[in-house]
């Protein structure tokens, strides 16, 4: 493939001098924890947590750090036009192919040091051990530090992954403005990547993706195991769901006469709470957001609206139970002289992980006595981007009390560690 794939850009400063912090003493120690605590530095925020949204300037400081970083051990790295970073480690073979492995350097707002970030680290100390250890691949393998995942400035999502895999591009984003008004061209642009040099940055040469994660779930830590091999990623419904009755006097309207929105929607909730419980344990259904109008304490509600976001990793499964609970929305708004509107805006298909891949993950991770099970992802991840045009690799290392997306995420260095190590193993198996 060589260069012709690949869409380069310069760096633009913007005007503003770059303090690109390089602790010459982390890099030579090259352990997970330091250099996710080195990471973390960039866009933190006064509560202990970090703050790095797309194209800002706490977020152009990191990948060129990162950029640097690699380059100063012997990767050399490049962007491509929208602003993700890949250092590479050229095969020997057949250095047209590719395993393409990292995660997201984006963070939700007040997040966590590890979200991301512990997996750009982690597919950047293995791909060093790898080459100290056994000298140049037979197939390339780059890191890659994805632009975007989170959603947190600008409202949408996969930004990096999409336009690698060819489901995104540039007028995807030409109308999208983030809360202060800006442009998504207008960021990207100042951020360094002109719109105007824009040309799709899908990769053909990829052969596989492997990512690693914090679990952001308590799976791991509940069961005493220090990996979880993804062998699903779950899909995700999301409705927006509202209920009108009739507002009216909460003192004269008796019983049999109302038109109560609130407590259709309240048998509603309740049911399908309960259903998701009864129908598979991978089931999950929230119903997060809700609005009561009037929401006065003296009149009856007339319209209740509420979002409901349904995941499972089998969508006949999350079929049969919209088909359940939407039937009973139906007789309870009857029974209730209420009527129902139901819309969907959001449907994710669950993607599969590359079972092989898999596979061979649990049984590097035996050898190496890592205790290790395989898992659902119940959260989205940029492995089921990639996962469905190439074969896709998603391993998470546990997440002390489930805690992510908060300055509180904390996953223990030994963790850490043993997550490496399983991701060098794989790499060497995928790459050698
Ligand atoms: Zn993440």
């Amino acid at each position: 493939m060589g260069s012709t794939i690949y869409c380069h850009v310069i760096y633009h400063e913007a005007g503003e001098t770059m303090v690109i912090q390089v602790n010459a003493e982390l890099m030579n120690k090259r352990s997970a924890e330091a250099l996710v605590e080195w990471l973390g530095s960039f866009g933190r925020t006064g509560k202990g947590g970090v703050t790095r949204l797309l194209y800002t300037k706490s977020w152009k400081e990191a990948q060129q750090a990162l950029k640097n970083l690699m380059e100063e051990n012997g990767l050399p790295a490049y962007y491509d036009c929208i602003g993700n970073l890949f250092g590479r480690l050229q095969g020997t073979e057949t250095p047209g192919r590719t395993i393409l492995t990292g995660s997201h350097i984006d963070t939700v707002i007040e997040g966590g040091k590890y979200d991301g970030a512990y997996g750009i680290i982690a597919s950047f100390i293995a791909v060093l051990r790898l080459a100290e250890k056994y000298g140049p691949p037979k197939k390339s393998i780059e890191v890659v530090s994805l632009c975007e995942e989170e959603g947190s400035r600008f409202p949408l999502t996969f930004w990096g992954s999409r336009n690698i895999t060819g489901s995104y591009d540039l007028d995807c984003v030409k109308d999208v403005k983030d809360s202060d008004g800006m442009s998504f061209m207008e960021a990207m642009k100042e951020a360094g990547f002109n719109p105007q040099d824009y040309s799709p940055p899908i990769r053909n040469d990829i052969d596989s993706f492997v990512e690693i994660h914090i679990e952001q779930g308590m799976t791991l830590e509940r069961n005493g195991k220090q990996l979880g091999v993804v062998s699903h990623i779950s899909g995700q419904r999301r409705y927006t769901v509202l209920i009108k009755g009739e507002s009216n006097h909460a003192g004269t309207t008796p019983m049999p006469y109302r038109k109560d929105a609130l407590t259709t929607a309240a048998r509603f909730i309740t049911f399908l709470t309960e259903q998701a419980g009864e129908t598979d344990p991978h089931l999950v259904a929230t119903v997060g957001r809700l609005t009561v109008r009037p929401n006065v304490s003296n009149v009856i509600a007339g319209e209740v609206e509420f979002t409901l976001d349904i995941r499972h990793h089998q969508e006949p499964v999350i079929d049969s139970f919209c088909h359940t609970i939407f039937k009973e929305l139906k007789q309870l708004s009857v029974n209730m002289n209420t009527e129902a509107f139901v819309s969907l805006w959001m449907d994710a298909k669950p993607v599969k992980m590359d079972s092989g891949i898999g596979q061979l993950a649990m049984e590097l991770s035996l050898e190496k006595s890592i205790l290790c099970q395989k898992m659902i992802s119940g959260a989205g991840h940029d492995s089921q981007i990639f996962g469905q045009k190439y074969p896709a690799c998603l391993l998470f290392v546990p997440s002390q009390g489930g805690i992510s997306h908060s300055p509180e995420e904390f996953t223990k260095s030994n963790d850490l560690e043993a997550g490496i190590d399983l991701l060098t193993d794989v790499l060497h198996k995928l790459a050698y």
